[in-house]
């Protein structure tokens, strides 16, 4: 079976998280593995969420690929049937297709290509595991503190980098060693309700907590450059040639400089605290001043941005009238990018697409690497895209008309089946 077809296969099925219904993800997977003699089981974290876990070769060393199986909702006019997996013009279409079931798709190819081809002589794991769009609890967050031994491996390579840029004219791929921590605040606007046709009796919640958003999108955050981002920096302008001292006051003018405007804000995003207030909710009836609203934030820290910190700012922003909940905090994580896992991802990608640059990034967004990091397990975030790869595809992630080209399909497998011969040996 080709990997498109097997990607084609797993945007059928509308694993939409919430409420996510891996479960049919997982059973696909393990009629296709059985089927191919590979040793897997599906671990059930809550009804219906599935994770699917399969095991190749036996020995000291050891490969984790992972990846997710949820997919978030499809709510925008779509040009082509979101679940269609329809095939056409070299592209597999669909939700899902660059996130993450291509990367599901490339690994679980390059499993079955491994047990036909391959006698491994250290044991890799694939685990395709549920809920990582709403935050990993039933995923792999449930696997680490329930199955540990299952999936902890020496290094994990998963989702996160791994498309081409073009930098100064030359071709450059991003390996995802680290990511911002998330903070994702709760506030809450309490005011008096009345009669609306006598507004001024009462204390209208709805415009206050406005008020309050409005300031929270305008919000600058101070720029905060950390080593691994500097580091990036230096490799990006290195490239060019250039000699610079880099500092917090002249890191915005040379970012402005890149013309790809996706690549600018990438880079504005991980030099600062983002806020972005993304829900509200307020009011019951057209006549009643509304004595409650509420809003959803989403906010991205860097390192030593901790709870406390984002509290304090929020309060400042918002003022003492709005109350501040910060329900789920996430800390930045980050993997070492001189190790020898390192090295050897960077070698098996030139070796995959030919002698181009590699650079450690890190992510605006997160991932189930962190649970991973938690455990002080090395986890690299690279899906490989071919070297034409068109990057207005990237925008679909998320977006509509998701869709993923074939090339990159292959690419990927490809890179992956020699990265697991490169570190867990064993005759072809
Ligand atoms: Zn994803």
């Amino acid at each position: 079976m080709e990997v498109q077809n097997i990607l084609s296969d797993l945007i059928k099925i509308p694993s939409v998280n919430p409420p996510g219904g891996e479960l049919e993800v997982a059973k696909y997977l393990k009629a296709l593995f059985d089927a191919a003699g590979i040793q897997n089981e599906i671990i059930e974290s809550s009804p219906g969420r599935g994770n699917f876990i399969a095991y190749l070769g036996e020995g000291e060393r050891r490969l984790l690929y992972l990846s997710h199986t949820d997919v978030v909702p499809a709510t925008e006019d779509w040009d082509f049937e979101p679940f269609s997996g329809e095939i056409k013009d070299g592209l597999v279409h669909g939700r899902g297709a660059l996130d993450c079931k291509g990367l599901v798709a490339a690994e679980a190819y390059a499993m079955l290509y491994l047990a036909r081809n391959s006698k491994l002589e250290g044991r890799l794991t694939f685990a395709a595991t549920a809920d990582e769009e709403v935050g990993g609890t039933y995923g792999v967050k449930y696997l680490i503190e329930n199955f540990g031994e299952k999936i902890l491996a020496d290094f994990a390579i998963n989702e996160g980098g791994g498309e081409p840029v073009r930098l100064n004219g030359e071709l450059a791929y991003f390996i995802q060693i680290g990511e911002k921590g998330s903070a994702w605040a709760r506030l809450l606007a309490k005011g008096r309700a009345c009669h609306g046709s006598v507004p001024t009796l009462g204390d209208n919640a709805v415009a206050k907590m406005a008020k309050a958003v409005t300031h929270l999108a305008e919000y600058k955050g101070e720029i905060r450059l950390i080593p691994e981002m500097k580091a990036l920096f230096g490799a990006i302008f290195g490239l060019k040639g250039q000699d610079l001292e880099l500092t917090e006051g002249n890191i915005d003018p040379l970012i402005r400089r890149f013309e790809d405007r996706s690549f600018v804000e990438y880079l504005r995003a991980t030099t600062r605290m983002t806020i972005s207030p993304n829900i509200i909710q307020g009011g019951v009836k057209t006549n009643i001043v509304p004595d409650r609203c509420q809003a959803e934030i989403d906010i991205r820290v860097l390192p030593g941005q901790d709870e406390g910190y984002v509290i304090d700012k929020l309060s400042k922003i918002v003022g003492e009238d709005i109350e501040i909940d910060i329900p789920n905090y996430s800390a930045p994580s980050f993997s070492d990018s001189e190790s020898p896992y390192y090295k050897l991802i960077e070698n098996t990608l030139k070796e995959a697409v030919g002698d181009v640059a590699c650079l450690p990034c890190i992510s605006s967004g997160a991932t189930d690497s962190r649970f991973l990091r938690r455990r002080n397990m090395p986890s690299y975030g690279l899906s490989l895209m071919a070297k034409d790869f068109d990057p207005s595809l990237i925008g679909t992630m998320h977006g509509k008309n998701e869709r993923i080209d074939i090339e990159s399909l292959r690419t990927n497998s490809k890179f992956l089946i020699e990265l697991a011969r490169s570190y867990l040996g064993g005759s072809r």
